[in-house]
Order: C-alpha cells, then structure tokens, then sequence
C-alpha cells in the first residue's frame, strides 16, 4: 500500500510538472516576452523649438509631470522666464539676473526635453577645446552620422564657461528671435561644473535643436545657463543614446494657432548664438 502511493504519488508529480511546463511554453507564444512599450526609456519632448521661436511661452506640463519622464534634461519655463536644467532629479532654473533658483515642482514649462540618463559610455575630457572643438571631438566619439539622440553629460574643469539666460516676458509675448537679441550672457572665469543636454539629429530640427544643445550649472550653484562657448581643462564626457522619442504637443490656443508650416532655421540659428 505504501509502496503503491508512492509510485502513484511520482506519476501525479509527473503530470502536474508536465502541465506546468506546457503551460509555461503556451504562456510564453501568446505572451509577448519583453516589456511594454510604455516602460521602455526614451527622450520626453515637451512641446518645440519652433513653438518657441513663434512666442509660445505658456506651457501646461508642470515640472513635477516633467520629472516622471527622466532624471536629466533641459528646457525653459513659463514666461520664458530662464534657463532649465534638470541635473540628478533637481530642477535648476538660471534667471535674467545669472543666478540659480530651485523652482517648486508646481512651475509650468513651455518646452523642455528630459530622458532617464545612464551612462552608456565614458570618455576623458580633453584640455584645451572650445566648444566647436569639443563638438567635432565628441561626433567622432560617438559617431557622426548616428541618426539616434544622444543625452551628453560632461562633469568638467573649464578656463572660463560664456552662457546665456533670458528674461521673463510679459504678453503680448515677443518672437524669441527679438528676445534673444538683447539676452543677458555670462563669462566665468576658471570654475567646475556640469554641461546638461542632448546631442539630436537633423530630422529633428524644429522639434528640438538639431545638433548640441547644452546647459551649464556650476558645482557650487552659483552660475549656470544655455552654453554658448567654453575653454575646457579636464573631466569626463558620459552620453546615453535613445531609440524612442515621445513628443507631448500643448492643448494652448496660442500652440493652435503658431504658424510652424514654415522652415525656421535661420531663426534657430538666431537664437542659439
Ligand atoms: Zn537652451
């Protein structure tokens, strides 16, 4: 009897394991095996550079919202008042005056571009570039006809850093071609810091700055803003590339009606200097 239910104890075993295993192999054809496309990490777009440029300085995502869809990244804020950079999950906000603000998560943003940075791969800094040769030196790096956007984060020594803010507007709002025009720009001399932002392909002009777009911060909070040169000393250049793009449009009558049919290149070119 014992001997028995043993035996028949291992064939019972036998064919729950049996059913488990096709179970298990069923479950995995109608299953798809892989996450869902929503937990996937990409590079958050919030409204355009072109928006921007037409004067479209209200926004409704607020940086809290920004905050859910990456750790890093750089933009602007309502009003157009400053320069955004989101460092470590803290946003930094580099006003008209040069100084930096940590704004309450409740601020708005017109436009901003944020990712989940981890870093894919790491280089030393060399001394002695400036920024055109620094860009010429990273492309190689990373290669130059990639066609994926690329986040860059550089933790760097530098001789001297010139970046730009730009003052908040009051309505009627200006062209950012107008504003940009008499932009407060900053040199500093000899400091530690880091540059925040993105490396986009041409195919995204418009969206977003085709090319580099970078923001400074400086490791003592003190200066920062859109980066517009620099002489570096040493440090290290980390990038991450992304494979997927969400671009979130405003709902704004001011977006609705923004003439964006046209090509403004020469107008980014305008603003970016
Ligand atoms: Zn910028």
């Amino acid at each position: 009897m014992f001997r028995r239910l043993r035996v028949h104890d291992i064939k019972r075993m036998c064919a729950y394991a049996s059913a488990l295993l096709l179970l298990a192999i069923t479950g995995c054809r109608t299953v798809p095996c892989q996450a869902p496309l929503t937990d996937v990490a990409g590079v958050y777009q919030y409204s355009t550079l072109q928006a921007l440029i037409e004067g479209v300085y209200d926004g409704e995502r607020t940086l809290a919202e920004l905050r859910r869809h990456g750790d890093f990244g750089i933009g602007t804020f309502n009003a157009l008042d400053g320069e955004m950079i989101l460092l470590d999950g803290a946003f930094y906000q580099v006003r008209a005056d040069g100084a930096v603000y940590q704004p309450p998560l409740q601020t708005r943003t017109p436009f901003a571009a944020v990712v989940s940075f981890t870093a894919e791969e790491t280089w030393e800094l060399p001394a002695g570039l400036d920024y055109a040769a620094f860009r010429d030196w990273l492309d190689e790096k990373v290669g130059g006809a990639d066609n994926l956007p690329v986040a860059v984060h550089v933790r760097g020594r530098f001789g001297r850093v010139r970046t730009r803010s730009v003052p908040a507007q009051l309505p009627p709002y200006p062209r950012l071609t107008e504003v940009t025009r008499h932009q407060p720009e900053f040199e500093i001399k000899a400091c530690a810091g880091r540059l925040v932002g993105f490396r986009l392909p041409p195919y995204l002009a418009g969206v977003n700055v085709a090319g580099y777009h970078l923001h400074f911060l400086s490791d003592d909070l003190h200066c920062g803003g859109h980066l517009l040169d620099f002489e570096t000393v040493g440090g290290t250049v980390e990038i991450c590339r992304r494979h997927r793009l969400v671009l979130d449009l405003p709902a704004s009558e001011a977006f609705k009606a923004a003439d964006l049919a046209e090509d403004k290149q020469a107008d980014v070119h305008a603003v970016e200097r």
